[in-house]
């Protein structure tokens, strides 16, 4: 695949609480080139998510013909759910726009696998486990079950930070969305000054 060099990837993972989905979606309302990769998925839609703009909703027959059919770039399994990247979203988008991934540390380093892919990944946390734990609970998505669960997997999750390029820890929300805009005009800027070199 070959894209214009101008455009960027950028991915966000965080263990979950952190924030990661309202920074993403901060950054694509301020910056318009960027699209978010819509994931299919084989979890239960939340009450406030619509289909095809927070993730293709898919049952588990759909997914596993997918992975057969080798449609994704990446794919993992989280709490018990089927996550995934399709190749053809990201190969068509990344011609005309900038994207984000809000994707785990497995999809990240399948990614990262394909040398095509100019990735900037990012990793977020939050400045202790306390902080997460009441961050799960007052976002009040999930049952007490699935916050234990998730809140359980944090210790798993950051294992995987060495893995990320930049670790931001999102204290508050618009110091670390300056942080992330940051990265984005230092990446932008050197793509645009490579690229023009190698006209
Ligand atoms: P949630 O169920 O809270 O929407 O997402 C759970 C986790 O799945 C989050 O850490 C999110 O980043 C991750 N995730 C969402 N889409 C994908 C994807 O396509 N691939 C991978 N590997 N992880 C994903």
């Amino acid at each position: 695949m070959k894209h214009d060099k101008k455009n960027i990837m950028i991915i966000l993972s965080s263990p979950s609480g952190v924030g990661k989905t309202t920074l993403t979606k901060k950054i694509q309302q301020k910056y318009q080139s960027f699209k978010i990769s819509v994931s299919h998925t084989t979890r239960t839609p939340r009450s406030n998510e619509i289909d095809g703009i927070d993730y293709h909703f898919v049952s588990d027959k759909e997914f596993k013909k997918l992975i057969n059919e080798e449609k994704f770039y990446e794919y993992a399994k989280i709490f018990e759910n089927y996550y995934g990247t399709l190749k053809k979203t990201v190969d068509e988008d990344i011609i005309t726009n900038d994207i984000i991934f809000d994707i785990d540390w497995q999809g990240t380093k399948q990614l990262s696998k394909f040398k095509n892919l100019e990735l900037i990944k990012i990793y977020l946390i939050t400045e202790n486990k306390e902080e997460l734990k009441k961050r799960l609970i007052k976002r009040n998505q999930n049952s007490d079950e699935e916050i234990k669960k998730r809140f359980k997997s944090f210790d798993e999750d950051i294992k995987h930070w060495n893995d990320y390029d930049y670790i931001l820890i999102n204290k508050n929300l618009e110091a670390c969305f300056k942080q992330i805009e940051n990265i984005i005009h230092l990446h932008k800027s050197n793509t645009f000054i490579n690229s023009r070199k190698s006209q």
